[in-house]
């Protein structure tokens, strides 16, 4: 869990409010990019102080925009602080925040679902993966849009200790929509449990900090967002690659409300579907009739490693993708429909 940490351990020169640099550079939120912005400053303190102690620290921050979260980043003290922003509208006003803090904000405009972390900082900042985390932290307000395909690359990169974890556990303090937080966060028999709740926690601890109404964004988005904190386990819950986690947990909650052996058929080609299925969920222990989000972290964990064991006997068996053969036969069906002959009266 993250100790929050403090804000103000270093005081920015008098600036225009957020607001006022809203209005000077003409920065208004484009719905179509889900553009929701922070102007309360102790709104963005809050955040900032879930990811923890910043002084001295190394921080990325995702979506900067007009600036309001940076502001609280560069007030806790930090060493150094990236800014990856997208919209090219934002990158004078964040220019104005980095003559206010010499030598301390590097700005790049750019997309961070295809930036380079690995390389954005010092090599001298890596830890062992088994010690602390390193002083490097994640931080950001994304769009919806984005955050959810981000933190599964992520959750992938951690796996694979790559990307941003190339330094070690790199912590993360991320909004979502709040639906989507209850969904990283949830535990078994929550009716929130899902792929997300997994993939996430199998990975890393997972703090769901505090709710934002939607009201506090300027403008007002239609949903309440969340601030998730995320910290790498030192050894993941279930050991296996990401692809197979995946796999299997993606196939247990196809079918959310039936009986989780229905998601786990799909696992196996037609022929041998059921001895196979009965196969897996003996080994792994797992009661066929309990419903997907009953299913505990340790039930995943013994139907990877078995589904690992009966992939290394038949490789054949990871390739093979339910939802392709599904739509093989729905094409073979239509074509056997419009070649065949009408019928002679
Ligand atoms: N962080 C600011 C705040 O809290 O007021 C702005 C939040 S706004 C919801 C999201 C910001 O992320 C916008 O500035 C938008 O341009 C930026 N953004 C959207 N997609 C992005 C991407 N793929 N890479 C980097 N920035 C992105």
């Amino acid at each position: 869990m993250a100790v929050p940490g403090k804000v103000a351990a270093f005081r920015l020169p008098p600036l225009p409010t957020v607001g006022e640099i809203i209005k000077l550079f003409r920065l208004k939120a484009q719905k179509q990019l889900s553009q929701n912005f922070l102007l309360d400053l102790r709104l963005t303190d809050k955040i900032v102080r879930q990811a923890g102690e910043l002084k001295n620290t190394h921080v990325c921050e995702v979506g900067p925009g007009p600036g309001g979260i940076t502001r609280s980043i560069l007030s806790a003290g930090v060493e150094e602080l990236l800014l990856i922003e997208k919209d090219a509208r934002f990158i004078p006003g964040l220019q104005m925040l980095s003559e206010a803090a010499p030598g301390k904000v590097c700005i790049v405009h750019g997309d961070i679902l295809t930036y380079k972390m690995d390389k954005a900082f010092p090599k001298h900042l890596t830890k062992n993966w088994e010690d602390e985390p390193p002083d490097i932290h994640i931080i950001g307000n994304l769009p919806f849009s984005v955050s959810t395909p981000l933190i599964i690359k992520w959750l992938e990169n951690v796996s694979k200790k790559d990307g941003p974890f190339i330094y070690g556990r790199t912590q993360m303090t991320l909004t979502f929509q709040k639906e989507v937080a209850e969904r990283l966060t949830a535990n078994p028999g929550a009716k929130q449990r899902s792929r997300l709740s997994i993939m996430s926690q199998h990975l890393c601890t997972v703090e769901n900090c505090f709710v934002i109404p939607g009201q506090a964004f300027v403008p007002k988005p239609e949903v309440d967002v969340a601030v998730v904190h995320f910290t790498p386990l030192v050894q993941p819950k279930i050991q296996q690659p990401f692809e197979l986690v995946e796999k299997v947990v993606q196939s247990v909650f196809q079918f959310r409300r039936k009986y989780c052996f229905r998601g786990i058929e799909t696992l196996f080609p037609e022929s041998g579907r059921l001895k196979r299925t009965e196969q897996l969920m003996m080994t792994a222990n797992v009661d066929p009739t309990l419903r997907p989000f009953q299913l505990s972290m340790s039930h995943f964990r013994n139907l990877c490693n078995t589904y690992r064991k009966m992939c290394d006997e038949d490789p054949s068996l990871f390739v093979y993708n339910y939802r392709e053969e599904l739509r093989q036969k729905k094409k073979m069906r239509h074509y056997l429909k419009s070649t065949s002959q009408p019928e002679q009266t």
